[in-house]
C-alpha cells in the first residue's frame, strides 16, 4: 500500500514484547515505517526459557534475525515425556529428523536472548522508531487517523494503529469488550538455575516433560547448557489473577508431594520462582476495526501447553504485513488479517487447553494418557509446524 509507505506519521505499535517487535519487524520488511511504544522504562523479556517450533523459526527467517537467533539458541536431542509419579520413561521423541520434515529446527532459548536479537534488528532498520516509558491510555479512530495518548501527556497520530499490549491488553477492552481473561485455575511456576544446581541425572540435552496428576514439570537446557530452565504447573484455585510475581513455594510442593523422587528434588534446588497466573480466552474471529488490530496474546491468549504464543504472534506480524501489501487501504487490510488468522489461532487456544488435560490426567485416563504417548510421533502436531501460508 503505496500511501502508507509514504506517510509522514508511521504505523503505531503498543507493546514491545516478541508481539510488537515481529509487528515492526514485518512492517519494515515490507517497506512500512513503524513506530514501536513499550509502557515500560526499557525493552526486556521475562528471565525464562522458551520454546521455539519450526513454524516460529521459519518466521524468525522471514523477519531477517534467523542466524542471530541460533547462536543462541540449544538445539535438543529429543523431546521425552516422563511419567512424574513412577518416573517411567515415556518416550523420546528425536528431533534431528525436523529440518529434513519442516525445513526448521525445534530449539529452546532464554526469552532475553531471543527479545534482543529482535530488538537489535529493529534498532538496525532505518523503518522502525523504538519509545520507552510510554503507555497508551486511550485512541480514537475518525476514519482516517487514529489519534493516540500516553500516559506521560505525549500524542501520536498514525494512520493504523497495531495493539500488541498482550494478555491484559487495554485496547482490546475498548475494541472488543469482551472482559478480563479467562482464569484457568493453573498456575505456573519458573525459575532459571545454573546447571551445577541441577542433579546429575537431569542434565540431559533434551526438552523433558515430567506427567503428573494435576500438575506436570518441565525442564530444559539454555545458553549452551550453563542454565537450566524449569517449568512447574499445578491446579490451584488459590489466586484469582496476577502475574510474574513472587510464588509461595509450599504450596508448589505440596501439589507436587505425590510425584517421584527425582521430580521432587529438582523442585526443592530452586530458591525462587515466579508465579504466573495462567489465563487464556476463547476463540473470537474478529479482532480488528476499522483501523485498529490487536496481534499476538492481546488477540488470543493461549495456555502454555503447545509453546506456540510467540510463534503465533510472529505468524500474526508476517500475515498483517502481507495483508497490507494486499489491500487497498488500511480498513481492508485490517479485516483481512484476522480472517486469515482465526482458525488457525484458535485452534492453537483449544488445543492447549486438551493438552493441558493430557498432561495432568489421573487415574485410569493417567493410564491411558500413558499409553498413548509411548506411540507419540512428531506428526500429531504437523498441523502446526508445517505452518500457515508459507511459513
Ligand atoms: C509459562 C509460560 C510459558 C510459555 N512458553 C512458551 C513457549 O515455549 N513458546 C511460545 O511460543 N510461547 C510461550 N508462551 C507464550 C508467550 O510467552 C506469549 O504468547 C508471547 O510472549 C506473547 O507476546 P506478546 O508480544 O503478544 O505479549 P507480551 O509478551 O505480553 O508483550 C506485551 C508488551 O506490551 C507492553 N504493554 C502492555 N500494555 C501496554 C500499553 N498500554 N502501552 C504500551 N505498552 C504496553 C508490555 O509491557 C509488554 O512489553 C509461554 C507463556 C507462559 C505464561
Amino acid at each position: 500500500m503505496k500511501s502508507l509507505k509514504d506517510s509522514a506519521d508511521p504505523i503505531l505499535i503498543a507493546g514491545g514484547g516478541i508481539g510488537g517487535l515481529g509487528a515492526a519487524l514485518a512492517l519494515a520488511k515490507h517497506g512500512y515505517p513503524a513506530r514501536v511504544l513499550e509502557q515500560a522504562p526499557e525493552f526486556k523479556e521475562v528471565g525464562a526459557g522458551i520454546q521455539l517450533g519450526p513454524n516460529s523459526w521459519r518466521c524468525l527467517r522471514a523477519l531477517g534475525v534467523e542466524a542471530a537467533v541460533k547462536k543462541l539458541a540449544v538445539f535438543p536431542e529429543a523431546l521425552v515425556a516422563m511419567d512424574a509419579v513412577t518416573g517411567e520413561h515415556l518416550v523420546s521423541i528425536p528431533l534431528a529428523g525436523f529440518e529434513a520434515r519442516f525445513k526448521a529446527p525445534y530449539a529452546v532459548i532464554h526469552r532475553a536472548d531471543l527479545h534482543n536479537s529482535l530488538l537489535e534488528a529493529c534498532r538496525a532498520s532505518n523503518f522502525i522508531a523504538l519509545e520507552t516509558s510510554r503507555q497508551v491510555k486511550s485512541f480514537e479512530d475518525d476514519g482516517e487517523t487514529v489519534r493516540i495518548a500516553t500516559n506521560d501527556g505525549a500524542s501520536y497520530a498514525t494512520p493504523a494503529f497495531i495493539a500488541a499490549d498482550g494478555l491484559w491488553s487495554t485496547a482490546r477492552a475498548k475494541l472488543i469488550g469482551d472482559g478480563p481473561p479467562r482464569v484457568s485455575g493453573h498456575i505456573s511456576y519458573r525459575s532459571v538455575l545454573p546447571v551445577s544446581d541441577v542433579p546429575e541425572e537431569l542434565r540431559r540435552w533434551e526438552m523433558v516433560i515430567w506427567c503428573g496428576p494435576k500438575c506436570h514439570m518441565v525442564h530444559y537446557p539454555l545458553r549452551g547448557g550453563e542454565l537450566y530452565n524449569l517449568v512447574a504447573t499445578f491446579h490451584s484455585n488459590r489466586y484469582e489473577e496476577g502475574w510474574n510475581s513472587y510464588g509461595d513455594p509450599a504450596e508448589l510442593h505440596e501439589r507436587f508431594s505425590g510425584t517421584c523422587d527425582i521430580v521432587r528434588l529438582m523442585l526443592k534446588r530452586i530458591a525462587e520462582w515466579r508465579m504466573w497466573v495462567l489465563c487464556d480466552r476463547e476463540p473470537i474471529k474478529l479482532w480488528s476495526k476499522g483501523r485498529v488490530a490487536l496481534l499476538g496474546d492481546s488477540a488470543h491468549p493461549m495456555l502454555q501447553y503447545l509453546a506456540q504464543g510467540a510463534g503465533m504472534a510472529l505468524e500474526d506480524s508476517l500475515c498483517l504485513a502481507q495483508c497490507l501489501d494486499d489491500a487497498e487501504n488500511v480498513e481492508s487490510a485490517f479485516a483481512a488479517y484476522p480472517m486469515k488468522r482465526y482458525l488457525r489461532t484458535g485452534r492453537v487456544q483449544l488445543a492447549a487447553r486438551l493438552y493441558g488435560e493430557f498432561y495432568h490426567a489421573d487415574g485410569v485416563r493417567r493410564e491411558l494418557r500413558n499409553a498413548y504417548v509411548k506411540h507419540a510421533s512428531y506428526e500429531g502436531l504437523a498441523w502446526i509446524y508445517d505452518g500457515w501460508d508459507g511459513y
